[in-house]
Order: C-alpha cells, then structure tokens, then sequence
C-alpha cells in the first residue's frame, strides 16, 4: 500500500485524570474519504484537535505526507494543505457568506480584518462565487453568516475551509442540522472533492447514511480507543460497533 497522507502513531491525550485518547493509531490514504465515528465522548473531536494541532498529545506521533508535524504550530498547518470546520462552528457572524469565504482565501497571510475585505482582485472573487456555488449558498451570498440556520453555516465553514485549497480537509459533523436535501448534496460535493479534486477529507459524523454512502474506510473510537476499522459494509456488520452505539443485544446500526 502507498505511503498514507496522514498516518496517526500511537497518540495519548490526557486532560488531567481524563484519557480522552488512548494509544490512538490510524492511517488515511491520499485521496481517499475516511470517516472517524463513535459515539460522544469518545475522543474524535480531541484526536482532530491533535491533528490540526491545537492540542499537543501527551505521546504519539503524527505525519502528514511523510513528514512528522508533531511539534507543529496550528499556524503552521494551513500552509501544508490542512483545512478544518469546528464542530460548534467559528465564523464572522456579523460578516456576509461571501466576505467569510474572501477570509478563507487569505488564511495564510496575516492582514489586518479591514485590509482583507478591501477590493480583493478578479480572479479572487471568482473564486469566492464558485466556492459559494458549489456548496449550494448562491442565493445567500449577502446573508449575514449569524442569519443561515446551523446546517448552512457548516454548509458555508466548508466553502472557506475550501478556499484554502487544502490537500487534507478535516470535517467535525459537517452534516449535523442538515436537511435530508442539504445532507445529498453535502454526499456529492464530499464525493467530487475527493474523487476529482483529489483531496484527502477526514471527517467525523454521527449522520451515519452520509458515512455510509461516502467513506472508503471507516476508523471507530469507544472511549478513546480505536474500536474496529473496516469498509463501510464491514463496520456496519461488526458486532462490538453495534453494541458500543447501541448497547448489548442491539441488532443493527
Ligand atoms: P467526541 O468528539 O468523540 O464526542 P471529545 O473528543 O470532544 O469527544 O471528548 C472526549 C473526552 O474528553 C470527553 O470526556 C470530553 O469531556 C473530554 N474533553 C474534551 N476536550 C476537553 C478539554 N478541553 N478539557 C477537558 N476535557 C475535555
Ligand atoms: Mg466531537
């Protein structure tokens, strides 16, 4: 098998008394789309946090593209491709969905807010207008991000994050507080960024249709630990993932 993108050795996250991941190991291939899932608590958001370094794990080692980025600043990580969304969402509330996607186009440089809105060129607000476009947020490109529901504004954290032009784009529940119609189209998008763009997306999910229908492979926690690893049709066999979502004697996913 070809050397993995991001390839996670052996990390430990300890807040205080609390293992929030333990010995934690897993590998996504390049290109490919790989889903982190379990149920809550089980350390995904605290292991996506290590991975765009806000947190520093007490021991284990990570690599992106061959190269250990372990002692890496979270300032330092766009600069290689990496791209994330929060789970509880960070954007400029007060700002249209088109001047939050003009930030994400600046995300390496450290411009003041007002320089960064001011007349950006031509080549820039198209791709601000085709990012809003493929992420279906055309008609609300001078909304307020403060004014979309909770799905858009994912919906839109994923157009900045996009703007970036990331090779590794890492998702915290992009689809929680979609619609079944926004969750299809999320589907596509996630399956064209990979596919034909060939970034590598690494994503959390509880929506497990969208896992389900997208993933290439699917990495499990349960209290911190790796659970089970497998194909989508795998995963949603194995017993003990059953019963770590489900409790003894659960029948299916
Ligand atoms: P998940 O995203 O799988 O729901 P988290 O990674 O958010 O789980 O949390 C894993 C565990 O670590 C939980 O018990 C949570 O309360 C704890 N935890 C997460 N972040 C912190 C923090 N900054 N300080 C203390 N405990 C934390
Ligand atoms: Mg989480």
């Amino acid at each position: 098998m070809s050397q993995p993108f991001l390839d996670i050795s052996g990390i430990t996250v300890k807040f205080g008394g609390l293992t929030a991941v333990n010995d934690l190991s897993f590998q996504v291939q390049r290109g490919s789309i790989h889903a982190l899932i379990g149920p809550n608590g089980a350390g995904k958001s605290t292991t996506f946090n290590c991975i765009s370094r806000y947190y520093q794990p007490n021991s284990g080692r990570i690599h992106l593209d061959g190269n250990d980025v372990s002692n890496h600043r979270p300032a330092q990580m766009p600069g290689l491709g990496v791209a994330r969304t929060f789970q509880n969402l960070e954007l400029f509330g007060e700002l249209s969905v088109w001047e939050n996607v003009l930030l994400g186009c600046h995300a390496h440089s450290a411009n003041t807010l007002g320089k960064l809105l001011r007349r950006p060129d031509g080549e820039t607000c198209d791709l601000v207008d085709s990012l809003i476009e493929r992420v279906g947020l055309t008609h609300d490109r001078m909304t307020r991000a403060r004014e979309l529901d909770f799905g858009h504004q994912k919906l839109l954290e994923i157009a900045r994050a996009l703007a970036l032009k990331p090779r590794l784009l890492l998702l915290d529940e992009p689809a929680a507080g979609l619609r079944n119609a926004d969750i299809e189209h999320l589907d596509k998008l996630l399956t064209e960024l990979s596919r034909r763009d060939g970034i590598t997306v690494l994503l959390v999910e509880h929506v497990m249709q969208l896992v389900m229908s997208i993933s290439d492979r699917i990495t499990v926690m349960s209290f911190g630990q790796k659970l089970a690893e497998g194909t989508p049709q795998e995963i949603g066999q194995d017993p003990r993932v059953i019963e770590a979502y489900l409790g003894k004697g659960a029948a299916r996913v």
